[in-house]
């Protein structure tokens, strides 16, 4: 034994060592042996921006499980770490901090801006970085990648002019969701809906004949002064012969037809509705169809432009209470009601989103999403769990081009340039282009946009390896093994890396890809800031150092469930790290006069509870991997949380404090104990790093080597022969009962009561019999003085008996108990326990509570039944033996 252990369990200056000690050893790179097979996953990049949040803490601590286990299972381990740019979110950042010194973006323009946010994230950038190491992340650190590296950028221009050259990126007309207040772009996905009590207006179109009129309902009055048509649908009885008719737009005076067109609901207000093709997603989509022009009457700023005539330079809501007064005045205004609409809100800003017409960069997705379908269909992809494939299919199947251009400074500029001589557009993957290649003009001007964040990680698991080049890294790790991330971002990147990878690697980037679940409050609430029931990883890791979070977000990760999670349930498994140190404490302090060399023992002649450990380890190391290998996170590590606590702690460290003292089995226990707990330490590792690092430096025999770099533990196969499985089999249901009728007696530290073990099995009472050790065992561990082994017996009074699957206990009360009272208790227990069983019952029976009841709570009932069916048959059978 090399040095003694703390007394107490003190998780931080553990982890900051261990820590510090794993980074300056280069064993979470690879290493590139050719006799390796490789393993890879890269990093879902965290925003430069970012803050390690529960979300980040559950998925790379599965993912640090996963590079753990495959590394010490003998894979080369690549995990590359890296950041995301995060375009928008990073240029709001440094956008606040300028406003606080008075300027924005503008006064400083766009060079002297850039310089600013690369300052910034020079100085703030690493802060995520350093939270996931302190977590224990053990990525390959060496490979630490940021979307705008130079690497990295190389390889986002070569993709873009590529997809140019291809023809699937065009630049073109399209209505777009636009935040006014940001100036840019967004992504459907960037906007967050909200309903909000708002208004029709019905709005009176007169015949351009003079004859008649049209009645059209609308929620936003003021985008009328862009219609080009209005609409009805052709099945409309009530306006089929308006169809092809012209109406005067009221207030701008302009003629419009009326069209008839499937998508027009003929419920919605008067079944007729005006169509402003540059202002509204589905309006845009009729004039397609129907080659209608666009008037776009609100610009980027959200003002209106000179189309919208006296409305010129107006706020786009003030505007609308000018339009509504104006046609009130003209008794052109028939009615308005109260409605409900659905507002879009920018989900950095909160400002209204105004649909807008503008020209915009697209990759044509139709094309790419072909064979990324196939790749799922076809399972060279597969998703755990399975039925997130469906959201896929459903998101590929109607992919719609995707707009790749935002109107922001901070993000991988596009690289095309316009030649201002001979209007020329040109794709380059240079830096800077000088001369137009048609016209050799010199006056070229660069596009303003960069492109949308997701375009950049969406190459993740090729750029960072270094494509275009053809690198060392992409031939031996690419495709990747795994990608461990959340359902949310399936289509955002997910999805997008399916068709990078397979359009530019000509093959898929990951193999499987793992949907974690969401981290949610106890409650089962989504946590936010403004609920206040966010639990912040870096105040766990303060409180209860790191392992204890990592146990707890790996104890609850089961798959398709969400984690609700609570302090209370890291404290409870900070109570198993404490169980793990005082077990190595124990095991430690019993080696003292053991050399590593003595640690060999043969199996066959070990005492039944040491081969009954071995067997339990290596069935729990056989269900630890399988659990691994199926994601089955938390079924792996409550299988080696029960074998640590149940079977080791609870049955093993007891009974070995009598072998130890048996100088026949003392040195063979010995090799027991320490073998048992080294593999354990090998197979928590992967969960809980910090702590298994610092019990395995102090157990003899390592030789200053690392547990990180030891071989994961294989199952043996070993098996306990019959005889040997019933005697402990039975020595443990004896040693249960016996603790059970002392505590159902309240005489748990009453030793002095005679007791008998009766059995036909006369092998079995042989075998119980023959070696005096396992008597010592019963009687040590149920806590009493005496015990006799019989063939044959009659219960005489005053004893009270239990039976087992080979026989009977026996415990002799006499002296100890008031029968009456007894009996009394006994009556009122058995009461309670029957009316706990109805309660059961009804709710087992109830078909509304079976369907809506989640899964785990039914099976709890369904237990707790079993349970008190149980005890309720033998509280019966001690009220008839009283
Ligand atoms: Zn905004
Ligand atoms: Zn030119």
């Amino acid at each position: 034994m090399k040095e003694s252990l703390d007394k107490a369990y003190e998780p931080h200056s553990i982890e900051e060592k261990w820590l510090e000690r794993w980074l300056n050893s280069d064993l979470f790179n690879p290493t590139f042996e050719p006799s390796k097979k490789p393993f890879s996953m890269v990093i879902p990049p965290p925003n430069v921006t970012g803050s390690l949040h529960i979300g980040h803490a559950l998925n790379n601590t599965i993912q640090d499980v996963l590079a753990r286990y495959k590394r010490m299972d003998g894979f080369d381990v690549l995990w590359v770490p890296g950041t995301d740019h995060a375009g928008i979110a990073t240029q709001n950042v440094v956008e606040r901090e300028l406003a606080k010194e008075g300027l924005s973006r503008h006064d400083l323009g766009r060079e002297k801006f850039l310089e600013r946010v690369w300052q910034w994230k020079e100085k703030y950038g690493n802060t995520i970085i350093k939270q996931l190491q302190r977590l224990g992340a053990s990525c390959s650190w060496k490979y630490l990648r940021f979307t705008m590296d130079e690497g990295l950028s190389k390889a986002v221009r070569e993709v873009f002019c590529r997809l140019y050259e291809e023809g699937l990126i065009y630049r073109g007309d399209y209505i777009i969701n636009w935040c006014p207040r940001c100036e840019t772009a967004l992504a459907d996905l960037e906007v967050e809906f909200e309903p909000r009590q708002g208004k029709l207006w019905y709005l009176v179109y007169p015949e351009a004949s003079g004859t008649g009129e049209i009645v059209v309902a609308t929620t936003r009055p003021e985008t009328m002064l862009g219609d080009t048509a209005v609409a009805v649908n052709p099945e409309d009885e009530r306006y089929k012969h308006l169809i092809g008719k012209m109406v005067r737009l009221p207030l701008i005076g302009r003629l419009i037809p009326i069209i008839a067109d499937k998508a027009v609901d003929p419920e919605f207000g008067t079944g007729a509705v005006k169509v402003t093709p540059a202002h509204d997603f589905a309006d845009f989509e009729i004039a397609k169809r129907h080659n209608l022009p666009f008037v776009k009457v609100i610009d980027e700023k959200g003002y209106m432009t000179a189309e919208a005539g006296p409305y010129q330079g107006l706020d786009r809501f003030t505007a609308r209470e000018r339009v509504v007064e104006d046609l009130k005045k003209e008794g052109l205004l028939l009615k308005e009601e109260d409605y409900e609409v659905v507002l879009g809100h920018c989900y950095r800003c909160g400002t209204v989103i105004e649909p807008i017409l503008s020209k915009q960069w697209f990759v044509k997705t139709k094309p790419l999403s072909q064979p990324a379908i196939s790749a799922v269909e076809y399972e060279f992809i597969k998703f755990y769990p399975e039925n997130w494939k469906n959201l896929y299919f459903d998101w590929m199947r109607n992919i719609r081009d995707w707009c790749i251009s935002r109107q922001i400074w901070w993000g991988h500029r596009i690289p095309i340039w316009y030649c201002e001589d001979c209007g020329e557009t040109i794709a380059s993957r240079e830096d800077e282009v000088l001369t137009c290649p048609k016209c050799g003009g010199t006056r070229l001007k660069r596009d303003e946009d960069v492109l949308d964040t997701w375009f950049s990680s969406a190459l993740w698991p090729f750029s960072t390896m270094g494509w275009p080049e053809k690198t060392e890294l992409l031939q031996r790790f690419y495709p990747t093994s795994v990608l461990v991330t959340s359902f949310d971002i399936i289509f955002f990147w997910v999805a997008r890396m399916i068709m990078m990878g397979i359009h530019f690697m000509g093959a898929i980037p990951f193999e499987k890809v793992y949907i974690h679940a969401l981290v949610r409050d106890e409650k089962g609430q989504k946590m936010s800031k403004s609920k206040g029931n966010v639990i912040d990883p870096l105040d766990m890791i303060a409180k209860y150092g790191a392992d204890a979070l990592r146990f707890t977000l790996i104890a609850l990760a089961a798959q398709g469930r969400d984690i609700k999670l609570s302090t209370s349930r890291i404290e409870g498994f900070r109570h198993f790290l404490n169980k793990l140190w005082n077990a190595s404490r124990f095991v430690l302090m019993n080696l003292e006069d053991f050399e590593e060399a003595h640690s060999l023992f043969n199996f066959d002649t070990l005492p039944p509870f040491s081969k009954w450990i071995l067997v339990e380890l290596d069935k729990t190391v056989a269900e630890v991997r399988q659990k691994l290998e199926e994601f089955e996170f938390d079924q792996a590590a409550m299988s080696a949380y029960h074998f640590l606590w149940d079977a080791f702690c609870d049955w093993y460290l007891e009974i070995s404090k009598l072998y130890l003292k048996d100088p026949r089995l003392r040195r063979e226990t010995q090799g027991v104990l320490y073998y048992v707990l080294s593999e354990v330490l090998k197979l928590l590792h992967p969960f809980i790093p910090f702590i298994t690092e610092e019990l395995w430096s102090k157990l003899s025999g390592n030789d200053g080597k690392f547990l990180l770099s030891q071989s994961y533990p294989t199952p043996k196969n070993l098996s306990l022969s019959h005889d040997d499985e019933k005697l402990v089999k039975t020595m443990i249901e004896l040693i249960q009962a016996i603790r059970y009728i002392k505590s159902e007696y309240n005489l748990s530290a009453q030793r002095d009561l005679p007791c008998y073990f009766r059995s036909s099995d006369e092998k079995l009472l042989e075998g119980l019999t023959r070696e005096p050790i396992h008597q010592e065992i019963i009687k040590f561990l149920a806590r009493i003085d005496e015990i006799k082994f019989l063939t044959d017996k009659e219960r005489k009074k005053g004893e009270v008996s239990v039976i087992l699957a080979n026989g009977e206990v026996y415990l002799d009360l006499t002296g100890h108990i008031d029968t009456i009272k007894e009996r009394e208790r006994l009556q009122k227990e058995k009461q309670k326990i029957l009316g706990k069983l109805a309660q059961i019952e009804k709710k087992l029976s109830n078909p509304e509570f079976l369907t809506k009841a989640p899964e785990e709570v039914v099976a709890k009932e369904k237990a707790s039944y079993v349970d008190l069916k149980d005890r309720l048959a033998k509280i019966e059978r001690f009220l008839e033996e009283l």
